[in-house]
């Protein structure tokens, strides 16, 4: 941050950084959408111009990640943790079994909510490697007649993802894709499910996108909470109750943003870029800083590390914060420094890090 730019060098996990152009167009249109003499957030999620909105967002989304016909998109609320209820919910039935592929914390807490329905198998875990690596494919065993296979895309506290996807035949294939969906082109059609909070690549908190493939639908259990059901969702446009309205508008806002950059490949290009930078000057450190993640798995999202000792670790991020760094801190729950450089990270701010991780240990060494 400077006198001349008012912003931080945001580094934040999630709710992170968004695209300026888009907050400054948010800021514009706050007090008269479109000439309503409104608010987007003050008019009904019935009317025609939210609903426009509304649908724009929804199509910008299947066109920029190539999503087919056959699948539905949703918004959603609860976040991505209300999915790891939900989808055994709807999936899972009693005496059956689905696989979790556990890569961190938010592999376990979406164990550990299928519990509640059924038989949830691990049929792998990196836990013993202090989740530094995703499992290689050769090690997964898929059983032919589970309900479905669960997997976190990306982790956000470890800094790991994987780079290619297990094939999984005919079983449902589900992915946690909060912390790197639309990061790059993925195929959609590998995929029953994928699902993310909005909150870290594509907009505000608040909203949750659910890609759904409609044989997998059809196949939901029918007596639960109508609420809870996708099918409640999908049949109503996700217009089944209040939407949250401003984060739509927002999230569809990011997706604009998004195809102005040239879509989800020159997006990965820049995210490659900018990934680069850091994992860099970590590799040229000499061992000052130690990447936590294995380099095979390493996370082109979330960047995380360690400073040769807990002192002068200390220091880093005390000196980072002085010089403008927000959001460097590791997860609380596993310590360290984590720079996330999701997809509204500009070049300018990774640049802005590895200078100062460089002169730090210019500085310390
Ligand atoms: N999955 C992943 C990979 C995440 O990073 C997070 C949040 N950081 C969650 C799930 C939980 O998301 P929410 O807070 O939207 O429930």
């Amino acid at each position: 941050m400077s006198q001349s730019n008012p912003r931080a060098y945001n580094f934040n996990a999630g709710p992170s950084a968004l695209p300026l152009e888009v907050l400054e167009k948010a800021q514009q249109e706050l007090v008269n959408f479109q000439g309503s003499g409104m608010s987007i957030m003050e008019m009904s999620h019935r009317g025609a111009i939210f609903e426009a909105v509304h649908n724009e967002a929804i199509s910008r989304l299947r066109k920029l990640y190539a999503i087919p016909d056959n699948y539905e998109v949703l918004f959603l609320q609860g976040g991505a943790s209300l999915q790891f209820t939900m989808i055994p919910m709807n999936f899972l039935q009693v005496g059956k079994k689905a696989s979790y592929i556990m890569t961190g914390v938010w592999s376990e807490k979406a164990y550990k909510e299928a519990k509640l329905f059924g038989e949830p198998v691990q049929i792998a875990s990196t836990k013993e490697n202090k989740y530094r690596n995703v499992p290689s494919l050769e090690e997964l065993d898929v059983y032919s007649d589970d309900a479905y296979v669960h997997i976190t895309s990306n982790n956000t506290i470890y800094g790991t993802q994987w780079s290619e996807f297990p094939d999984t035949g005919e079983v449902p294939l589900i992915a946690d894709m909060s912390s790197d969906i639309m990061s790059k082109p993925v195929d959609v059609s590998k995929f029953a499910m994928v699902y993310a909070g909005a909150q870290k690549n594509l907009g505000p908190s608040g909203v949750t996108v659910v890609i759904i493939r409609k044989d997998f639908l059809a196949m939901a259990n029918k007596d639960i909470p109508t609420i809870l059901k996708y099918t409640t969702h999908a049949e109503s446009n996700s217009l089944y109750n209040t939407p949250p309205t401003f984060g739509i508008y927002m999230l569809g806002e990011v997706l604009k943003w998004m195809e102005d950059q040239g879509g989800l490949t020159e997006i990965a290009k820049q995210n490659e870029e900018k990934a680069k930078l850091i994992y860099d000057v970590i590799d040229n450190s000499h061992g000052f800083y130690t990447g936590h993640a294995s380099k095979g798995s390493r996370s082109l999202m979330n960047i995380t590390f360690r400073v040769a000792d807990e002192e002068l670790e200390k220091q880093f991020l005390s000196e980072a914060k002085d010089a403008g760094f927000v959001g460097l801190n590791g997860h609380r729950s596993v310590g360290g420094c984590r720079a996330s450089t999701y997809n509204s990270v500009p070049y300018d701010t990774c640049k802005a890090l590895s200078d100062f991780m460089i002169a730090f240990q210019t500085k310390h060494q």
